[in-house]
């Protein structure tokens, strides 16, 4: 790949908010004629160029400033086939040229006073700060560390402003005893089942109360996904409730997708106060997995990098994004998705390293259904040293039928079948689904196998009723299981 990256942005440049001076516009003009054909510069006005191996970040059609979703390719973006993943790219630079290091900082969401503006006047007056000769002496200084310290003191305020200070560092939860029954039970070295119920598509909860009785006698924690496939089902929130109600324990899935910086603060706050405790991160499925009419692509107001920084302060600093102090902060326990079969292993160790930096104490992970991919992943995660600082639950799906099976291994982002297990699946004809129980089972022996696994996901997409078989015949009945009928003898 060429340094330059001439005339390649898809989408039109953004362009101000406020009438600016002359003199404002005509640098702005400047630095679009510029930065546009050198870098599809979009001018959001918050550059990040340095920090991405000089490829514009902004190009990525979900607008996410902090490495690859989970469902990007080594070949192409997933939301729009005919381009190339840009976080992919990004990647594949900074580790040619040694700027891997640099990829770690949680970078900000926009500041959207300053998008559609230039950001060179506030290069010149930091460098102005630290003075001119300073600067251009710590530049050509021949000891590196200097040169990449003045670097900084110019460019470190100019893209971390003081509302965000984001850097590349681990940060410890900030409290002693467990916030949720899940992280009670991880610590304690359980190896957990945690399992997906189905939010209803309409008003009806009897489905979903039935669902939550049924499976909370064999799982630690029941997630809620919000709107999957960018498509509008009944609340996280809502389902949370109801399965505490019936004194079980929700994770609580919020998608950046469908908020602002704003909402995801008030919604949280407003869950933790319902006694919400574990909360699950993620950026979401794009609006192109969606429904029509399709709503706009290409800006989330913040990702799920993002929301982790910013809920962990609120939690362990106790402060709002803007600084002001919140008095009795959200007690939660923060989950993030993790993606092993996304574009390359060690590029997704990456970006879960920076959601544990950013707070992310548990991952969920994608679909997986080969246990030697989930390991290269596994040892990518430890060379970064950050096994010890999150817990993992390895997401597994029975197959039910091999329709299902090529769906899932052809249109779903991030996940692969082996051929083994789709001639299997085929091959079972009517017994398709008996067929994917075992392949589950198998599953389940072979990842529960591997070190650095602390639990399973199951995502049952609908086939809630085969929780309880999956979790009694992989022995992994909770220490304090007790059968449902006994429950409702002794109540
Ligand atoms: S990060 Fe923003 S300012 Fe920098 S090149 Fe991309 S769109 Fe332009």
């Amino acid at each position: 790949m060429p340094i330059f990256t001439p005339v390649r942005r898809w989408q039109p440049a953004f362009r101000p908010f406020k009438r600016e001076s002359f003199p404002r516009r005509i640098l702005v003009a400047t630095e679009l004629i510029v930065k546009g054909p050198l870098f599809g510069c979009r001018m959001c006005g918050n550059c990040l160029l340095q920090e991405t191996a000089l490829i514009c970040s902004m190009e990525c059609p979900k607008g996410i400033r902090n490495g690859p979703c989970g469902g990007s390719t080594e070949d192409h973006c997933y939301v729009d086939e005919t381009r190339p993943c840009v976080w992919y790219k990004i990647y594949e630079r900074a580790m040619k040229w040694g700027w891997q290091e640099k990829l770690l900082e949680v970078l900000p969401p926009l500041d959207w006073d300053k998008v559609g503006g230039e950001t060179w006047a506030d290069v010149v007056v930091q460098v102005g700060k630290v003075g001119t000769s300073k600067f251009a002496g710590g530049m050509l200084s021949r000891d590196k560390d200097t040169r990449r310290e003045t670097w900084q003191s110019v460019f470190y305020p100019v893209r971390q402003p003081d509302w965000w200070q984001g850097d590349s560092e681990y940060h410890a939860p900030a409290y002693e005893e467990p916030i949720s029954e899940l992280e009670r039970r991880l610590r304690d070295g359980e190896f957990v089942v945690t399992s997906e119920v189905a939010p209803p598509m309409s008003t009806a909860t009897g489905k979903l109360t039935r669902n939550i009785d049924l499976v909370k006698p064999y799982v630690a924690a029941i997630n809620f996904t919000d709107n999957p496939s960018a498509t509008a089902r009944m609340s996280s929130l809502a389902c949370s409730v109801m399965t505490l109600e019936r004194n079980a324990e929700p994770v609580m899935q919020i998608a950046a997708r469908d908020r602002t910086r704003t909402g995801v603060q008030a919604e949280v706050l407003g869950a933790s106060a319902l006694g919400i405790r574990n909360v699950l991160c993620l950026s979401g499925d794009s609006g192109r997995m969606g429904p029509p009419p399709m709503g706009r692509l290409d800006i989330l107001d913040i990702d799920s990098v993002q929301m982790l920084w910013i809920l962990r302060r609120m939690r362990d600093e106790g402060i709002y994004l803007d600084g002001r102090p919140i008095k009795f902060p959200p007690k939660v326990f923060l989950g993030a998705a993790a993606s092993p079969f996304a574009s390359r292993p060690e590029f997704q160790a990456i970006r879960e390293h920076k959601k544990v930096n950013a707070g992310a104490q548990f991952f969920q992970t994608n679909l997986v259904y080969d246990p030697d991919g989930l390991e290269t992943w596994l040892n990518e995660i430890a060379k970064r040293d950050i096994l010890d600082k999150v817990y993992i639950l390895v997401g597994i799906t029975p197959l039910k039928s091999y329709r299902m099976a090529a769906y899932m291994h052809h249109e779903v982002p991030g996940v692969s079948i082996p051929d083994a297990y789709l001639k299997r699946m085929e091959a079972a004809g009517d017994g398709a689904s008996e067929e994917g129980f075992a392949i589950a089972l198998e599953l389940i022996e072979a990842i529960r196998q591997k070190q650095g696994v602390n639990g399973i996901h199951l995502m049952a997409v609908g086939w809630e009723e085969i929780v309880p078989r999956v979790v009694a015949e992989a022995g992994l009945l909770p220490p304090d299981f007790v059968p449902v009928e006994e429950a409702a003898e002794s109540s």
